[in-house]
């Protein structure tokens, strides 16, 4: 059977078709641009756009599905999935209401994702990880909207270890960047600057190194650079080489900070051996070589998916739905999970594998 998969919680419209075997038959992603001019998402624009973009995106992703499965219908779908929370409410509904319609006319359950645990679950997509992403392993969720710690003990079993206490990552990259007078969003741009720059130039915070635990926090780095910048004289222009050194030596900061927490994560969870990024953040080329060398010092695997899979993805909702069909996660027929509401807030500990309970 095959699974159709929505993906609408911030600001990516995605859609994806899947064997039951992982196997990708169509998938698209359309990145919504407008929001670039506000320097961050704005959730009633992304909303709208959603309900713009959405079904058009559909019908084409499932046009696509029967020109690489040839004699493939909608009608073969076992299940339709989509993102219910965590994210912006706007999207969440869109995303939601349209996978749920289709699951109503094709008589099918409709499998709501947790899209923190779709991050989580991406891994183990068949093929994915040399080797095999089996339970339980270390997850570092680093993007624009979160940094924890997971471990991911099993299907629906996941425990936080730790996570930021004030901005997430990417939200630091793109704050910095912007700061540097980089565009939005600002992580890739910054890690293109740091390129030029000398990551010993300009000493910077390390905030919670060698602290007990593994959470983690930004805002002080942020403003270590905000006051760098603020302290030279204002009738002089940053000029390229100064910019991109506070780039290169924020970009250091990050990943001495980063592998020193995920450091600790491993020994938290001593039975973990294999270490997993995801984000969008993860796509950084210096915290990938870090994190690396931190599992390798443990003599832990690492692995992070492609960027395509790291950013956010219709495929991982697919993917999930289908972990929890399964694991029999899921109600058959057409079920009462046509009225789970979406949710802005889902912590993932509230995930559970088996059906009837909460989650
Ligand atoms: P979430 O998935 O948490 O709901 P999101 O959609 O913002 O939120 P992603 O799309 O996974 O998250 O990631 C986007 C973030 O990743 C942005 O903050 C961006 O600046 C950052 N990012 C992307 N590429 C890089 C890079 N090469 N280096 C550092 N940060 C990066
Ligand atoms: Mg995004
Ligand atoms: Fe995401």
């Amino acid at each position: 059977g095959y699974v159709f998969a929505i993906e609408s919680s911030c600001d990516e419209t995605a859609c994806a078709v899947l064997d039951g075997n992982g196997r990708v038959l169509a998938e698209a992603v359309l990145s919504q641009a407008g929001h670039a001019e506000f320097g961050g998402v704005v959730p009633e624009i992304a909303a709208r756009a959603h309900l713009l973009h959405l079904p058009e995106l559909a019908r084409r992703v499932l046009a696509e599905a029967a020109i690489a499965e040839p004699g493939f219908v909608p009608a073969d779908l076992v299940a339709v999935a989509a993102s219910t929370g965590p994210g912006l409410i706007g999207g969440l509904i869109v995303g939601s209401g349209l996978g749920r319609g289709l699951a109503l006319s094709l008589g099918v359950p409709f499998v709501p994702v947790n899209h923190i645990e779709a991050h989580a679950l991406t891994a183990r997509l068949p093929g994915l990880v040399p080797g095999g992403a089996e339970f339980p392993y270390l997850l570092l969720l680093v993007s624009g909207g979160h940094c924890q710690c997971i471990a991911v003990d099993g299907l629906g079993s996941y425990r936080r270890l730790g996570g930021t206490i004030d901005d997430a990552a990417g939200e630091a990259f793109d704050k910095v960047a912007k700061l540097l007078g980089l565009g939005w969003p600002g992580g890739p741009a910054l890690e293109r600057l740091a390129l030029e720059g000398d990551p010993a130039a300009i000493p910077l915070p390390r905030p919670l190194l060698g602290r007990a635990g593994c959470d983690f926090s930004f805002s002080g780095l942020k403003t270590a650079v905000a006051q760098r910048l603020a302290g030279r004289p204002a009738d002089q222009a940053l000029d390229r080489r100064e910019a991109a050194d506070l780039a290169a030596s924020f970009q250091a900061a990050v990943a001495d900070v980063m592998a020193d927490r995920v450091r600790h994560a491993l020994g938290m969870m001593p039975e973990a051996t294999l270490l997993v990024a995801a984000g969008g953040v993860a796509a950084n080329a210096t915290l990938r070589s870090r994190l690396a060398a931190v599992a390798s010092a443990q003599g832990v695997r690492f692995a992070a998916p492609p960027l395509r899979l790291c950013t956010d993805n219709a495929v991982m909702v697919a993917w999930t739905a289908i972990e929890r069909l399964r694991a029999g996660a899921v109600e058959g027929g057409v079920s009462g999970d046509l009225l789970t509401p979406a949710r802005p807030r889902w912590p993932l500990q509230e995930m559970a594998a088996t059906p009837g309970s909460p989650g």
